[in-house]
């Protein structure tokens, strides 16, 4: 089998998980089948239990997988479907073999690093790789942090046995403008691989600017790779350009010919996808709870943009932090914009400031997308305001006398945080004749969830009864899965996650839907 293996080196946030999807979208545009791994070598089985503010968004995958965002990556840019099984972290790996040496699956044995982990790592890589030409597998960290030794050692061990091409990704720092790029931490980082029996095939160069000859000749003979395998990676507005760019340099050509395998990239569609030219400017409004930390709704973004793509009207996202927008403080600050979005989110901190903004939306024909608690949040907003329940609330916030939004009837029994909340696609049956529907042109989707509450049933007769709002959207169980309301230009509601499925070859109807009407308000 055929691995490609990233790894990266002098600082986190290099952009290497946007440099293992371009690379694998490049192959993918070869003609060859890839998929790809990552590797996270935190303790946590999984991203699930972790904080946005530490570790930027939850991913959330088709089988329920709480995975890291750079699996939202792989999905977006190779219009594939990805499983659990394709993030490893330290602590599933431990788990796994822990639980193999309670079952007596070692006896008489001493389970040990090299090579009890080192083997469950390589056989959770090649269960994945089954099935495709070339697996690509990303390691997070940086080279030289203790917790990804073992995933290194797995991998060295994996070259010997199998096809693999490494892969370094290193900063090439420039102190001043008329300063030359230095090299230097890139032949350090280099080394630290060298010491772990690591020698990359190819250098991913981060810099500000394209690299010059100069010091791609010096990279190459410090570090012992090619010259021409010396890439550069400077710095681009949009991550969408980073396949194109390094095609320019050629780098499937060279992972290929070091597999000895054949193929051309192709990416017509792609940059035919990537509008140039926009036809207007629009505006949105994210308000939401860590409205600083635009990692925390990277698939937003990201859905947004594709919309953008196909719509040609470039969206300008505005991040607001919910708790402005308290004490019913609705600031002329909203005016300016051509839509609001409310997206997911827990806990009870900023949820009045969203309910103020979602009636404002309401109230003013603003295009308006509540996602999971921003469609909880729009009924609560309906049912004190247009049906008259003054107290209606989520349970997550307190306990009220209307409790429009409650816990789902299977989560009332489950104490425990990790892995536990409704999770990953299921069926969603869509009213014929509803804006939807015309959004999907199906009337069965499959979204996925990540939530712990839901519309409580008591109360639909009652939210129903003014005949403007619409639940359009509801699963073979019964759950409300989207709102909508009529004589608005645009107000949907959805308790699944449409951004977890948008690609940038297949853009989510929804937010296609929202940049459309925001577009032609
Ligand atoms: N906190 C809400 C729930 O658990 C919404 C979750 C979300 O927005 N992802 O149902």
């Amino acid at each position: 089998m055929r691995y490609v293996v990233v790894t990266g080196g002098v600082i986190s946030g290099l952009g290497k998980g946007v440099t293992t999807t371009s690379i694998s979208k490049i192959i993918q545009s070869m003609g060859h089948k890839v998929t790809v791994v990552k590797i996270d070598p935190y303790v946590n089985v999984d991203a699930g239990t972790m904080s946005p503010f530490e570790h930027g968004e939850v991913f959330v995958l088709d089988d329920g997988g709480e995975v890291d965002l750079d699996l939202g990556n792989y999905e977006r840019f190779l219009n594939i479907h990805l499983t659990k099984a394709h993030n490893i972290t330290t602590g599933k790996v431990y788990l796994k073999v822990i639980e193999k040496e309670r079952k007596g699956d070692y006896l008489g044995k001493t389970v040990q690093i090299i090579p009890h982990i080192t083997d469950e790592i390589k056989a959770e890589i090649r269960n994945v790789a089954k099935g495709h030409d070339v697996t690509v597998i990303e390691v997070g960290g940086t080279v030289g942090d203790i917790e990804s030794m073992p995933f290194l050692e797995a991998l060295r061990q994996l070259s010997i046995e199998e096809d693999v091409v490494f892969i370094h990704v290193t900063l090439v720092p420039n102190l001043s403008v008329v300063g030359e790029p230095k090299t230097k931490p890139t032949q350090h980082s280099v080394k630290a691989l060298r010491e772990v029996g690591i020698s990359p095939h190819i250098i991913v160069c981060r810099s500000v600017e394209k690299l010059n000859e100069k010091s791609k000749e010096k990279i190459a003979l410090f570090t012992n790779v090619r010259v021409d395998h010396v890439i550069s990676a400077p710095d681009v507005n949009d991550i969408h350009y980073i396949p194109l760019i390094f095609n320019e340099e050629k780098i499937g050509q060279k992972i290929l010919d070091q597999f000895k395998m054949d193929g051309k990239p192709n990416l017509t569609l792609w940059k035919s996808i990537l509008c140039k030219d926009y036809k207007k400017d629009v505006n949105l409004a994210i308000v939401g709870k860590y409205a600083d930390l635009h990692d925390s709704y990277l698939s937003i973004s990201q859905a947004l943009k594709h919309a953008s793509f196909k719509t040609c009207y470039k969206t300008n996202i505005s991040w607001i932090e919910a708790e402005e927008f308290e004490n019913n403080k609705i600031s002329n600050e909203l005016d300016k914009f051509d839509g609001i979005l409310v997206p997911g989110g827990f806990g009870s901190r900023g949820v009045e400031g969203k309910i103020n903004v979602i009636k404002y939306a309401r109230e003013n024909n603003i295009p308006y997308l509540g996602i999971c608690l921003g469609f909880q949040l729009a009924v609560i907003e309906y049912a004190r305001n247009v049906c008259g329940l003054k107290n209606a609330n989520t349970t997550e916030v307190c306990d009220t006398e209307h409790p429009v939004i409650d816990l789902l009837p299977e989560q009332k029994k489950i104490s425990s945080k990790g892995g536990t909340m409704r999770l990953g696609a299921s069926e969603i049956l869509l009213d014929k004749n509803s804006m939807i529907y015309s959004l999907y042109k199906t009337d069965k989707i499959y979204e996925r969830h990540r939530h712990r509450y839901e519309v409580n049933r008591d109360y639909i007769d009652e939210l129903l009864k003014d005949k403007h709002l619409v639940f359009s959207g509801i699963s073979p169980s019964g759950l409300m899965e989207v709102l909508e309301i009529k004589d608005h230009p645009f107000f949907l509601g959805t308790q699944f996650h449409p951004e977890f499925k948008s690609r940038v070859e297949a853009v989510a109807p929804t937010f296609y839907g929202l940049v459309k009407a925001m577009g032609e308000k």
